[in-house]
């Protein structure tokens, strides 16, 4: 990188140049970052200490970050560094430049199922590879679905527990901001001691693959309580023009019970993941 670049970086970690704020995230900021010998880009996440779980490398931090540097997909956002100063810790990542698909569904969206369904299957494929490596997300919401330049998912925030906390219901206990619309019945109920990572991210996907199609989620309520209480309680119910193959999946995603629960393998397998473009329209 140049010495243009240079001038005009505010600070530097590692040898990584910083620049501007690329989003807001609960914990810190996310900057651009600049690799000075080689001039490539990154998002660096930049959190405070005093804010997050670990405040140095235990063998437990050490381990989890050695596992998220292993892993790379397409699908989702790629860890290459972790580095720490005495006040913070930078994650070095992916730097993922299409924006949100929140964003993209509340420009384009509700969309088909023919649409949502490619979305999906990138969600999914992202979320298999993890899952056969015993990563789990436990905090899957649209916040953290990014696209790339060619409109592709990019799964953001994954792993690192031991750094972050155990994901959304620490994050809500820490900031408050945690949003609560895609917890998994269990997690409310606590029923067990340990969870099943598999099943809770498969129903947060679920809420997920809900809102593509319909444009809302399926649990809603300001009042926290009366939300959990319908999470817990309340079957989810799919607007009319939600197609039969795609109600029968939700239902088996949403299953309250994590042992009926489909995992992601199930939901490759269920017959509306398998439906090509043109398949409901009877098209040759
Ligand atoms: P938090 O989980 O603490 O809320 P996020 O990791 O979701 O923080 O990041 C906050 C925001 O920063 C995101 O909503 C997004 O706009 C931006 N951002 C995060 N990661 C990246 C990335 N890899 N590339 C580009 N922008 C990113
Ligand atoms: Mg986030």
């Amino acid at each position: 990188v140049n010495a243009r670049a240079a001038a005009q970086s505010h600070s530097k970690v590692g040898k990584y140049l910083l620049f501007e704020t690329l989003g807001q995230g609960a914990f810190g900021k996310v900057k651009l970052g600049i690799h000075e010998d080689t001039g490539k880009t990154y998002a660096v996440k930049m959190m405070q200490k005093s804010q997050i779980r670990a405040h140095e490398m235990t063998n437990q931090v050490r381990r989890e970050i050695a596992v998220m540097k292993a892993m790379r997909h397409k699908n989702i956002v790629n860890l290459y560094e972790v580095l720490m100063s005495p006040k913070h810790i930078y994650m070095i990542m992916d730097l993922v430049e299409g924006g949100e698909l929140y964003d993209e569904l509340m420009r384009r969206g509700p969309f088909d199922e023919n649409e949502a369904r490619v979305y999906f299957k990138q969600l999914t494929e992202g979320m298999l590879y993890c899952h056969a490596r015993g990563v789990f997300h436990r905090d899957l919401k649209f916040d953290n679905l990014l696209l790339d330049k060619d409109g592709v998912i990019k799964i953001g925030d994954f792993g690192l527990v031991s750094i972050k906390g155990a994901g959304s219901a620490t994050e809500l206990l820490h900031t408050q901001v945690g949003t609560p619309h895609y917890t998994a019945p269990e997690i409310i109920t606590r029923a067990s001691d340990g969870y099943d990572g598999v099943k809770v991210d498969v129903w947060s996907s679920g809420i997920i693959l809900y809102g593509l199609v319909a444009g809302s989620l399926p649990f809603m309520d300001e009042d926290i309580q009366v939300l959990y209480n319908s999470i817990v309680n309340k079957g989810v119910e799919c607007p009319p023009e939600f197609s039969p193959g795609l109600v029968d999946l939700l239902e088996n995603m949403f299953r309250k019970d994590p042992s009926k629960r489909y995992s992601f393998s199930d939901v490759k397998r269920h017959v509306w993941y398998g439906e090509s473009e043109g398949d409901s329209e009877g098209e040759p």
